[in-house]
């Protein structure tokens, strides 16, 4: 079976010689695969019935608009859902449990939010048959006999409410006013907002604006507002995006907390809160913006453990060409005690705003060093790197030298940019469009900019926008990078990509890189050495001085009072349920991070 699908917004048959369908050996006998459709403003249409698969149109066409896929023939039995002709498709569905929390871990662009839709009742399937006006009666009836059938069959008739949180906050924010206390009333119809405040932790943000709000305190308003209406199926899109690691885990124990003999289902990219918050997790696999498959299901640990293998036993499928490892490194590459020549240095520094105070240990970064740096939201991160570019004074304290140059990758992402991608990304650096330059090939490629380059920056989505501004914060020749969440919407694998990008180059640039990142196997994966930064958020913060990642992960769990283990098979960090055996025993031996 064949998957054709055309990116409609790449194709641009005024721009080529229609190179699809002139070479296409099908229609040159005679027959017909491919041909330009008026309906479809004199773009192509691919027939997949007749399309041998050959990729010949795929690598004639200079915009790279045709994805072609073979797929096995039975899955042709479990499609789902597709978005009109040469659109993307979707084959099968994960199946909820009452009183179970269902997670959804894969790819971006691989299908996971369509399914949110469906499962919320915003997307009626029309099981590929993309002519006919999909309708519920022609759902059940294909439902019949299945698994899934008598839950679709309450939700149709009306016997489920849903709350849907969605991906990317920023589009709520903009059309919500008023206090956070003023909104969760509101919308409080389990009379819980008590129990959820506490479990959440939001007296600090109790009487802020919404629109003053950093992007972990919207997030967590959104998911209180979530959990304090009266429902019986509880979607949650990306829980994670812009919470600090404590923050995480309270999150997770409150929808677990709060969402008992519901339906659940959320999808997230950090794997250590998809391993605390779900009971059993399926695994969407396939090829962005073409295809999605939804796998069995697995139990949370079997299930991640088989995603980092790229192997799905019980289906026996690939789904990944490499592993993904992890194991927690004291030496780098940089070989931090030979005679590496220092970037920037400072003193301890201290800085009062407001009612904020920050004090800094003494420290130094070398020649293409990557810092990392954890802590909780509000401590100071941001202001201390500030104040090493020179643009925050402190009020004791010096940096060696001064003036260096600065980019900056801020923690929220907001589309503002009034253009398209490739105007933004001209705008910062010619490298990243430049198809010679090993950026192009290796960031610009990877992330698959080049087929937005024409969209606007208004139209993107969440993961779309970050990896445009770390694109193009990378591009730019800097002495100091800040990079502050990278990770935030992007999947596991362009979470690699991007890292790897970082440190190719801070190391050939010679520059120092500040990370800022929520996702310790980030660090894990990139960071030399780490800074920790502990304090009472919005008050008081400390910085510690450079630490090497054992120590400076060690101190930092030590801080917020976690303890975390490492899986057995895939070295994977997990945390432990505090009170739990394993907690106890790390933390007599003082082990917060285990090695
Ligand atoms: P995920 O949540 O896994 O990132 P989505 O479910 O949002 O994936 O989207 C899967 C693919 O479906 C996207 O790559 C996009 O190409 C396509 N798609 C999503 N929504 C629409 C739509 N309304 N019309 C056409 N195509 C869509
Ligand atoms: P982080 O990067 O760790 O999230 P920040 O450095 O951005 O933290 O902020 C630390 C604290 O300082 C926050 O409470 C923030 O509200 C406050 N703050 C940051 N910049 C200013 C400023 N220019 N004036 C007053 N307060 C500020
Ligand atoms: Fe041109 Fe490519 Fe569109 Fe075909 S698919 S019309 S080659 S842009
Ligand atoms: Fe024609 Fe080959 Fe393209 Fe199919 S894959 S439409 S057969 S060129």
């Amino acid at each position: 079976m064949r998957v054709a699908v055309i990116n409609y917004d790449s194709c641009k048959p005024d721009k080529c010689s229609i190179e699809c369908v002139r070479f296409c050996p099908i229609n040159r006998s005679g027959s017909k695969a491919i041909e330009i459709d008026q309906s479809k403003l004199g773009k192509p249409v691919i027939y997949e019935e007749t399309c041998i698969g050959c990729n010949i149109c795929v690598k004639k066409c200079p915009f790279e608009a045709i994805s072609i896929v073979n797929v096995p023939d039975n899955l042709s039995k479990e499609v789902i859902h597709r978005y009109g002709t040469n659109g993307f498709e979707l084959f099968g569905l994960p199946i909820l449990k009452q009183g179970y929390v269902i997670g959804l871990l894969g790819k971006n662009g691989a299908g996971k939010t369509t399914i949110l839709k469906i499962l919320s009742g915003e997307i009626i399937p029309n099981f590929g048959d993309v002519e006919k006006q999909p309708s519920i009666e022609t759902a059940l009836q294909r439902f019949r006999g299945k698994e899934i059938f008598s839950y679709l069959n309450d939700l149709y008739n009306k016997k489920l409410k849903v709350v849907h949180k969605i991906q990317y906050i920023e589009y709520a924010a903009r059309l919500l006013r008023g206090e956070v206390s003023q909104l969760l009333k509101r919308v409080d119809e389990r009379g819980k907002l008590d129990e959820i405040k506490e479990l959440l932790y939001m007296h600090s943000i109790w009487n802020k604006e919404i629109s003053t709000l950093s992007g972990g305190e919207l997030q967590k308003t959104l998911i209180a507002a979530t959990l304090s209406r009266e429902a019986n199926v509880y979607a949650i899109d990306e829980p994670s995006s812009y919470l600090d690691i404590r923050e995480r885990i309270n999150v997770a124990k409150g929808i677990r907390e709060l969402t008992k003999n519901k339906y659940v289902i959320t999808v997230d990219h950090d794997l250590i809160v998809l391993d605390y918050i779900a009971d059993f997790v399926s695994i969407v696999y396939g090829e962005s913006g073409v295809y999605g498959k939804v796998s069995k299901t697995y139990s949370t640990r079997v299930g991640i453990n088989n995603f980092l293998n790229g192997y799905l036993p019980a289906e026996n499928m690939r789904i990944m060409d490499h592993k993904i490892q992890f194991y927690l490194k004291d030496i780098t590459d940089l070989d931090l005690s030979r005679n590496t020549s220092e970037k920037i240095k400072w003193t301890s520094l201290s800085k009062t705003l407001d009612g904020f105070s920050l004090m800094t240990e003494q420290g130094s970064a070398r020649e293409g060093e990557i810092i990392g740096i954890v802590g909780p939201n509000g401590i100071g991160k941001t202001t201390f790197i500030r104040i090493l570019v020179g643009e925050i004074l402190p009020d004791n304290g010096s940096i060696i030298p001064s003036g260096l140059s600065l980019s900056y990758k801020p923690q929220r992402i907001v589309p503002e940019y009034d253009g398209t991608v490739k105007e933004y990304l001209e705008s910062v650096s010619k490298d990243v469009l430049s198809t010679s330059s090993w950026f192009y090939t290796e960031v610009t490629r990877r992330l698959k900019l080049h087929r937005l380059l024409d969209s606007n920056v208004a139209d993107l989505s969440g993961g779309e926008l970050q990896k445009m501004y770390i694109a193009g914060a990378l591009a730019k020749e800097a002495h100091i990078y800040l990079l502050d969440e990278p990770s935030s919407y992007l999947d596991v694998e362009e979470r690699y990509i991007v890292a790897k990008a970082i440190k190719r180059i801070t190391r050939e640039r010679k520059s120092v890189t500040f990370l800022v990142d929520h996702d310790l196997a980030i660090h894990d994966y990139i960071a030399d050495r780490l800074m920790v930064f502990s304090g009472t958020p919005g008050k008081s913060g400390k910085a510690s001085e450079p630490l090497s990642l054992s120590k400076g992960m060690n101190n930092f769990l030590k801080e917020i009072g976690l303890t975390f283990r490492r899986d057995a098979e895939t070295g994977r960090p997990r945390a432990n349920k505090i009170g739990s055996y394993l907690d106890r025993i790390q933390r007599d031996r003082n082990e917060y991070y285990s090695m």
